[in-house]
């Protein structure tokens, strides 16, 4: 069981979520605006595991909301409620720091099934985390804990920065470009080439590089995308 907040403005979908995610054994909890959402969790920040975004919401919209959540460190699953065809949306929602989207008009089924992949993959940020980091250069990135640590400042991460981190680490000294990494990173099928995934990377940089401007470790290959270097000098480019 788990305590879903759903924000969604449009009443019969609220309340076809309710009933569905209610039918799953979860605690639902709906508000109408972003504003609401923001105050509920700011008041009680341990409330709610994960949280259904729906972008197109009375006042604030729904990438402000995530952003504005990710700012303060509130770091639970954000499914995000795109419209369909959308993909600007779907990119904007994972820089504003979503964790997965789904366009609308959705397949409940679908919702959650995504929804609890995203719980699954909370729960074992939750439970006692195996050993799961990698160090390079003085900085540990500790895959579970979902955050980046050098020397004593400690950085949370998105899911999103930590599955992208990952997909960089393991492909350490290796080219991957954009399309790649949106593809296996983002699950997102994207054929225009996308700047998307550069303000991941330069937030990324602001952690991992002591001059951000000039990066060693997150390098941009250009026309191409990016390579991760743990050790740079070590290897010939
Ligand atoms: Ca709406």
């Amino acid at each position: 069981m788990s305590r879903l907040l759903i924000v969604e403005d449009e009443p019969h979908i609220a309340s076809g979520l309710r009933f569905n995610l209610e039918a799953e054994g979860h605690e639902v909890l709906v508000v109408e605006d972003g504003e609401a959402a923001l105050r509920l969790i700011v008041e009680q920040p341990t409330l709610i595991d994960a949280m259904i975004l729906d972008i197109m919401l009375p006042g604030m919209d729904g990438f402000a909301v995530a952003a504005a959540l990710r700012a303060r460190a509130w770091l639970h699953p954000i499914l995000m409620l795109t419209a369909r065809g959308r993909a600007e949306d779907v990119l904007r929602g994972f820089e504003a720091g979503a964790d997965d989207y789904l366009p609308k008009p959705f397949d409940l089924s679908i919702l959650v099934a995504r929804l609890h992949a995203l719980l699954r993959r909370q729960g074992w940020k939750l439970a006692p985390p195996p050993p799961d980091e990698f160090t390079f250069a003085g900085k540990t990135v500790d895959f579970a804990a979902q955050e980046l640590r050098v020397g004593a400042e400690v950085h949370p991460l998105t899911l999103m920065e930590t599955n992208l981190l990952r997909y960089l680490v393991r492909h350490d000294g290796q080219t991957v470009s954009r399309k790649r990494l949106l593809e296996e990173v983002w699950n997102v099928r994207e054929d225009t080439d996308t700047r998307a995934i550069d303000h991941f990377m330069s937030r990324l940089r602001k952690y991992v590089e002591p001059a951000p401007d000039q990066p060693k470790h997150l390098l941009t290959v250009r026309g191409v995308g990016y390579r991760f270097e743990s050790s740079p000098g070590s290897k010939a480019p």
